[in-house]
């Protein structure tokens, strides 16, 4: 019998995470603070953020990171995730490619966002803080940080953008199990969400809105610190465990990646998967492409500018140096509701610059035909977000099956789809439509 997964026992699991900007040519460009436009120290951060966090974001010297025993015990929850051969999908496309994919929706949330939410409650736990605020935009993240702030005795509250909460109410449902206070986004509960919905009463939010409210909450609550699911070189730096267990696991299985996919939305699955890969592009000569997947309608790597622009849609959070399509972008309602973000992560930014790593867009309808396919394949109802991967690397799979070779793709499976179902529902009556870009 052929192996189909690949495992790590609890005592091979990586003990630190592994931190690129030490490794990297041209470091990101200074977080500039949005009143004074200086360059941030850490010490500017500490009101929104925990300390550490703080520090790691900026921390340009250290390249592996310790990872805190008690984040390690509750990874052990879940990971490793196994890395899977998917000997159905290559079957499925008749092509020559070995193809794998990290299994990230197994974690208990469905999603890797479990990853850094662990790391950020232990570390606001740690430095006495009592409350911790977020949004969420397709609910994953908001559940992965509702249910890690439960692990480590935090009240959470989230703010989740207006359309996901109509469209996704069990999310809901699961953040409100774990005990966190839900609210849907614009609110009235907030300076940012008033200005917002006296402008436009019906507007159905924005990623970029939830986070103006929830930073707004932080900055007005005592003991209460923000946390971010995405695009902050912190997220980016736990989602890593991600990537080193998948160099272990590869090489049981004997290969090395030619191609690594994941899917975009600030870039932190992608860099989590990718930077333990690309640390050998960098110092070793290897040359494994790495390949962001996007949504067509939300392109900031293939369309946006690379300059200083705000993380947040009113301007509280520091000037960022990304691909952006602009802070006041409203992204088409897609399903991939993690996807619609303007801005990219400062780190990957400067990597695509530097062309360390490529983008390609992908059609709504062409990402959720081949998350079907992948489904019937290999069994695992993906993401909306996840099916960007996925279209990604059947296209990757389809040119090695025209010119024959075999090479060894590896992309990340971000999460299960199971909480989405009335997205698949609707691809498959023929209700989705595509959504160009017209910026
Ligand atoms: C949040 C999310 C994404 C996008 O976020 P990144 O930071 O770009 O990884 C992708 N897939 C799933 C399942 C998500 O929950």
């Amino acid at each position: 019998m052929k192996t189909k997964r690949f495992i790590l026992q609890e005592n091979e699991l990586p003990r630190q995470w592994y931190n690129i900007q030490a490794d990297m040519v041209n470091k990101p460009l200074p977080l500039l603070h949005p009143g004074t436009k200086e360059p941030l120290k850490p010490e500017d951060l500490y009101p929104i953020f925990a300390e550490e966090l703080s520090r790691q974001e900026l921390n340009q010297t250290d390249s592996f990171i310790d990872i805190p025993e008690p984040v390690l015990e509750k990874y052990t929850y879940y990971r490793s995730t196994p890395l899977v051969r998917a000997y159905g999908l290559e079957k499925a496309l008749d092509t020559p490619a070995h193809i794998y994919f990290k299994n990230e929706s197994v974690s208990p949330v469905g999603s890797h966002k479990l990853n850094s939410a662990l790391a950020q409650a232990y570390y606001c736990k740690m430095e006495g803080v009592k409350n911790i605020t977020t949004e969420t935009g397709a609910g994953q993240w908001g559940t992965a940080l509702s249910y890690a702030a439960s692990v480590f005795g935090l009240d959470a509250a989230v703010y989740q953008v207006k359309i996901s909460y109509e469209q996704k109410p069990y999310r809901r449902s699961v953040m409100q199990v774990f005990g966190a206070q839900v609210t849907p986004s614009p609110s009235m509960s907030t300076r940012a969400g008033k200005d917002i919905l006296t402008v436009n009463p019906n507007y159905q939010g924005s990623l970029g809105t939830a986070i103006s409210e929830a930073v707004e909450l932080a900055q007005m609550t005592p003991d209460c610190k923000y946390t971010l699911g995405s695009v902050l070189s912190h997220v980016t730096l736990h989602q890593t465990i991600i990537g080193l267990e998948a160099e272990k696991q590869m090489e049981m299985a004997g290969e090395y990646p030619d191609v690594v996919i994941a899917c975009f939305g600030g870039g932190s699955n992608f860099g989590g998967i990718s930077f333990p890969f690309m640390r050998h592009n960098i110092l070793d000569g290897k040359k494994t492409r790495f390949i962001a997947a996007e949504p067509a309608s939300c392109p900031k790597l293939t369309k946006g500018k690379f300059e200083y622009d705000f993380g947040d849609e009113t301007g509280y959070t520091p000037l960022l140096p990304m691909f952006t399509l602009g802070h006041k972008f409203s992204p088409a309602n897609i399903h991939a509701g993690g996807l619609r973000y303007h801005g990219a992560g400062v780190i990957v930014s400067q990597l695509l610059k530097d062309g360390y790593m490529e983008a390609t867009d992908i059609e709504q309808l062409d990402s959720f035909k081949a998350g079907c396919l992948f489904a019937k394949a290999e069994g695992i109802v993906p993401a909306p977000e996840s099916c960007h991967a996925i279209a990604a690397t059947i296209n990757e799979a389809m040119k090695c099956k025209e010119s024959g070779e075999s090479k060894v793709l590896l992309f990340n499976l971000s999460g299960h789809g199971l909480m989405d179902m009335s997205a698949y529902d609707q691809y498959l009556a023929g209700d989705l439509v595509n959504f160009s870009y017209n910026g």
